[in-house]
């Protein structure tokens, strides 16, 4: 088949089977490629699922501007279908974030305007910049990632059901980290529908609330991680959504570790949050130990989208990373 638009090849990806993992643990850890999408990272489906939803709606109409608060990825993907489909994007992000993801916005022709890296509260924060954009421009459509549940739909309907059918049923376990909360929503809610038996474990980065939320029903969080898009200190709509069974915690130290080893014992170039999300799936595995346990996790993007910051030795002194054989 020939697809005269990017948005028909969103999703279908990959699941690999992490090999050098899956020998250590004596389980099957696979990971769901989602750097393979056309923006390049798991929020093309969101993208997607958020433009399809509000064009039925009627919220958008070509010549339209599609304004989002976001990290990057999900700026990204909006920023790949837009054009086809006659729209504009205005993104608002963090300064702090990798360059490539500035430069890969850049190049997609977008409006980019960046802001502090400040709390929730501050009205200046990307989510409410984005917002108050989208009520001053006249034909605009604010996509609003994190309370919109076209976000966790669009997994429901394309990430759960692909995950199931690629393992045949067989899955065990499905770990996520959360951004929006969409993935873990949508994909935690159709597998927990085919087999409320999957075991379903939130992945937290340091600086996030969300794993001391599960445990005690407080949003709290110690540290911070230079993992970007994951990690979040309010509930969301779509987090509300999820069916989780556990969550751990994941350092930057045990990240970074288990995103070298990646690289140089199964080549593959993942991203920090899928490097994270892989680290908390061999926890799990390395708990089943020769369980034979089938544990599915995303592979959310791509190392190239970080390589200035993860692949450069000053950055990871400044930071005191240093990738160690894995524990
Ligand atoms: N990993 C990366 C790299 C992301 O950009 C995001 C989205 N912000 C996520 C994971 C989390 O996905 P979700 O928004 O579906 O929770």
């Amino acid at each position: 088949m020939i697809s005269g638009f990017v948005s028909q090849v969103v999703g279908q990806t990959p699941l690999i089977k992490v090999k050098s993992l899956s020998d250590l643990t004596g389980c099957e850890i696979l990971g769901k490629a989602e750097y393979m999408n056309p923006g390049g990272s798991i929020k093309d489906r969101a993208a997607l699922g958020i433009i399809e939803q509000a064009e039925k709606d009627g919220l958008l109409k070509p010549g339209f501007t599609i304004i989002e608060g976001t990290a990057g990825n999900t700026g990204i993907g909006l920023a790949t279908i837009a054009p086809q489909k006659g729209y504009r994007c205005v993104i608002v992000m963090p300064n702090n974030q990798a360059q490539e993801k500035y430069d890969t916005l850049n190049a997609l022709g977008v409006e980019l305007v960046t802001v502090p890296p400040v709390p929730f509260a501050n009205e200046n924060h990307f989510y409410h910049t984005a917002k108050r954009l989208a009520s001053e421009r006249p034909n605009s459509f604010w996509a609003n990632q994190f309370e919109n549940v076209a976000n966790f739909k669009a997994h429901e309907a394309t990430t759960g059901p692909e995950i199931w059918n690629q393992t045949e049923g067989r899955i065990d376990a499905f770990v996520s980290a959360v951004g929006t909360g969409g993935t873990m929503a949508g994909v935690s809610r159709y597998l927990k529908s085919k087999k409320p038996s999957v075991h379903v474990r939130l992945a937290d980065p340091f600086g996030s609330g969300l794993y001391s939320y599960f445990k005690s029903g407080q949003m709290a969080s110690t540290g911070s991680s230079i993992t970007e898009g994951i990690g979040i200190m309010r509930v969301t709509a779509n987090f509300k959504e999820a069916v989780i069974d556990e969550a751990v915690q994941v350092s930057d130290s045990d990240m970074i570790s288990m995103l070298y080893h990646l690289a140089k014992n199964d080549g593959l170039l993942v991203g920090t949050s899928a490097a994270l999300n892989l680290y908390a799936a061999y926890r799990y595995a390395l708990e089943n130990k020769n369980s034979g346990k089938v544990i599915v996790t995303m592979l959310c993007d791509s190392a190239t989208r970080y390589q200035s910051k993860i692949f450069n030795p000053a950055f990871l002194n400044e930071k005191n990373l240093s990738p160690q054989p894995l524990n």
